[in-house]
């Protein structure tokens, strides 16, 4: 079916917000959430563990913190809370990103139970089968994703496990990689350029005859596929009497999908700033942020409190990595034109909030109230 990618317009007069039309939680994340919370309270008493954080995003973590969640590990694996303190009693809940088949295997060492609290997202776990799949056709596995990312290194692991597996960060690495199909680039350079981003064993003079290509599911889908369509060209290129790349094109996740392709949609209008709301370390929303900056200048929030007044809002800078304040950012013509979205792991009432948060700077909550009113009648 067709979908609407038009945005949702949210007129108050002096004030015009441009809703995406898809934006927010994906089914992934409202899984892992609803099940972390059930766990809580169906096991009082009980220690629980969160692998990592549960999804990028600082309220839902504080929430469940709050409930006397532990991490066991930041988001890049390091190690908050050692494993030897974990008891066969204890519950360890695996977040919507999934984890290494290292991890799952000490979990079990522990007596822990990881299937019942596996909150890893069918999504994730579609690549994963996808890349088993080619793997059992002698398929090398790329993963176009950022090598430190959890979910990158859930995904390797398990491809790793079936196949020679490599990660790409972004294009440039794509083409580096693609000199070595080539030959353009001498085999033994490829051990330290990709020092930690491919499986052991790798034999780059064998193992670069046949790919194909899978993604961390947050990455933009644009870059995903623009890699795959390179790679292709380059391996039919290169060894033309033989199935040297398979497609993986049905493995991007339609959520992530949907929110990059809303977003498209929203920049066709005439707005004057765009507002993408999030937590700062959450690849879907960056690559949200990249997709608005492209057309207009855009503030990367966590939450209202980011909108500091109407003439302040303190945001997240993704090319400095830091929080910095801008003045004026509203422009002074009337109206206002706003486009608002958020990553796969915020919570809507966080976006109610920022929505609520500029019209209370226009006098105009009472109509906002009119109008969430109207929508959920
Ligand atoms: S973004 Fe996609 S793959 Fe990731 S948790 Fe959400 S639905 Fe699953």
């Amino acid at each position: 079916m067709k979908k609407d990618f038009s945005p949702t317009l949210l007129d108050f007069g002096a004030l015009q917000i441009y809703l995406a039309r898809h934006f927010g939680f994906c089914y992934g994340v409202e899984n892992a959430i609803e099940i972390a919370f059930r766990t809580v309270e169906e096991n009082p008493g009980k220690r629980i563990f969160l692998l990592s954080e549960m999804i990028h995003n600082p309220q839902v973590n504080a929430d469940l913190q709050a409930h006397g969640v532990e991490f066991m590990q930041d988001t890049y694996g390091k190690q908050l809370i050692s494993f030897d303190e974990l008891t066969k009693e204890d519950i360890v809940i695996i977040p919507a990103f999934g984890t290494t088949l290292e991890t799952e295997a000490i979990l079990r060492s522990k007596g822990i139970q990881t299937e019942k609290y596996n909150t890893t997202c069918p999504f994730v776990e579609k690549v994963w089968n996808r890349s088993e799949s080619i793997a059992g056709k002698d398929y090398t596995i790329v993963i176009h994703g950022k090598p430190a990312h959890e979910e990158t290194r859930a995904t390797f692991s398990h491809a790793a496990s079936n196949a020679p597996s490599v990660v790409v960060k972004n294009m440039e690495e794509a083409k580096q990689l693609a000199k070595y199909i080539t030959g353009e680039t001498a085999a033994e350079n490829f051990y330290t350029e990709f020092a930690g981003q491919y499986s052991n064993g790798f034999d780059v003079t064998k193992d670069l005859k046949r790919i194909g290509v899978v993604n961390q599911t947050t990455m933009l889908a644009s870059d995903t596929q623009a890699i795959a369509d390179f790679l292709k060209q380059v391996i039919t290129e290169k060894y033309p009497d033989t199935e040297s790349f398979a497609d993986t094109r049905d493995t991007l996740c339609y959520a992530t999908n949907d929110n990059q392709t809303a977003v498209t949609g929203m920049l066709d209008t005439d707005a004057d700033l765009a507002i993408v709301v999030g937590g700062y370390n959450s690849s879907n929303t960056s690559h949200l942020v990249e997709l608005c900056e492209e057309k207009l200048t855009t503030y990367f929030v966590k939450n209202a409190d980011n909108i500091l007044s109407q003439n302040e809002i303190s945001h997240f800078d993704l090319h400095t990595k830091t929080e910095k304040v801008s003045v004026d950012y509203l422009p002074g013509t009337k109206p206002v034109k706003v486009l608002i979205t958020s990553g796969a792991s915020c919570p809507d009432a966080i976006v109610e909030s920022v929505i609520n948060r500029l019209t209370a700077f226009f006098g105009l909550n009472e109509q906002m109230d009119k109008m969430i009113g109207e929508f959920s009648e």
